[in-house]
């Protein structure tokens, strides 16, 4: 069973590796040159939970922004950690821009985009220097779709020579953790120090993702960076995402993850977020919010007063957690059952903190509610929805501990 990475790395107040938590991240899709949408679109998946966020530095223009982003930012209170992402011109970008090599608290570096045949390694060299006079870790951020086609050709070359060959697949896999890892050593040659540089290998593959990331586990102790690449949108991208991302992490792999979600047109950024939250918080490696036990329901729920009730109480958990969180020590542990009738109802409901077992169709019309395994209270009429939110309310305050002001 492999380890999460030994070696811990500071990126701005975060701890990425080392024991700590597993951290979420995520990236605007503003144009970075965009100061106000872009502070705004950070801010929002800040307060969502991204406790990184990596906006696209492709411009002058978008690393001249980077220091009023930050500005802005941390002007209105919000101090997450802004990560640049530089393709192709990152070197001349972070030498002519240097308030955005200071305001960025780390540079994501892809050496498959760094620069083709002599170009490629002073290019690199230039980007490392720049990281290592600011100060600043570095993500070495693998990509196969822009695998450095150099390093690919070469290997795909000696694997033809070999008696017994890999297959093609197994040797684009091994490219790909070749490509990180010996970028990282080369980093390391040029002064970056072992403990600022966290390791990624994005695939768009479940299969090849899970390969890749237990290659990259066993051969380096960098904190490690996952996610699945071109995920895709909707129902799909989160189930590979969940898929992937689930058996690393449960094998200890992966300090820091993404979801990377294709928005539906005008849809919300911050779904990314949710859903790495609500990945970390199935595995049981996080808490984030309360968990909203509901049943799906069945024949036995013929009115549509069940599904209402639990995403009323859904929406409620997650409006007031910020002042659960604020006010109480560990809200975000409870369990809330939501339960369409009497069949798991009750015993659904014991096991959470507090939990409502509602009528079924042809049942009592009342709803008993149950806190911390006993029964409690038996609600019914028309107010059963306000009146459970309002016991919910006050289990929060007798159960968990106030924070000193
Ligand atoms: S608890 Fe009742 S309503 Fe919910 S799925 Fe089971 S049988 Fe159906």
């Amino acid at each position: 069973m492999f380890r999460r990475a030994s070696v811990a790395i500071r990126i701005g107040a975060v701890t990425v590796g080392g024991g700590a938590p597993v951290v979420v991240q995520s990236m605007t899709n503003t144009d970075t040159a965009d100061v106000a949408a872009t502070a705004h679109q950070v801010r929002e998946l800040a307060e969502a939970g991204s406790e990184l966020v990596r906006v696209t530095v492709n411009t002058d223009e978008a690393a001249a922004a980077v220091p009023h982003i930050r500005d802005r930012l941390s002007a209105s209170g919000c101090d997450v950690p802004i990560v640049g992402d530089f393709h192709f011109n990152g070197h001349k970008l972070l030498a002519a821009h240097p308030a955005c090599a200071d305001a960025l608290a780390k540079y994501r570096i892809n050496p498959g985009n760094v620069g083709r045949g002599s170009k490629r390694d002073p290019q690199f060299a230039a980007m490392i220097e720049t990281a290592c006079r600011h100060r600043k870790p570095v993500r070495i951020g693998v990509n196969w779709g822009s695998l450095d086609q150099d390093l690919l050709t070469r290997m795909m070359d000696e694997n033809s020579r070999l008696a017994a060959p890999l297959d093609a697949l197994e040797v684009l896999r091994e490219a790909t953790v070749v490509s990180a890892l010996a970028s990282a050593a080369r980093a390391e040659e040029l002064g970056l120090p072992h403990d600022a540089i966290v390791v990624s290998a994005k695939v768009s593959g479940v299969q090849d993702l899970v390969a890749i990331y237990r290659a990259l586990a066993a051969r380096c102790d960098y904190p490690l960076h996952l996610g699945l690449t071109e995920a895709g949108m909707g129902a799909k991208g989160i189930v590979s995402s969940t898929a992937a991302l689930a058996i690393l992490l449960q094998e200890g792999i992966g300090d820091t993850i993404r979801v990377s979600l294709t928005p539906e047109p005008g849809g919300d950024r911050r779904q990314e977020v949710r859903v790495a939250q609500e990945i970390l918080q199935s595995l049981g490696l996080r808490a984030f919010l309360p968990r909203v036990v509901a049943c799906p329901g069945c024949g036995r729920t013929t009115s549509s007063f069940f599904q209402e009730l639990a995403q009323r109480i859904q929406e409620h958990v997650r409006a007031r957690m910020p002042v659960w969180r604020r006010d109480y020590v560990g809200a975000e542990t409870m369990t809330v059952a939501v339960m369409g009738c009497v069949v798991n109802g009750p015993g659904e409901s014991k096991h959470a903190n507090i939990g409502i077992s509602l009528p079924g169709t042809g049942e009592r019309p009342v709803a008993p509610v149950y806190e911390d395994g006993e029964k409690t209270v038996t609600l019914k009429g028309e107010r059963i929805a306000e009146e459970f939110q309002e016991l919910v309310e006050r289990y929060v305050a007798r159960r968990f501990a106030r924070r000193e002001a």
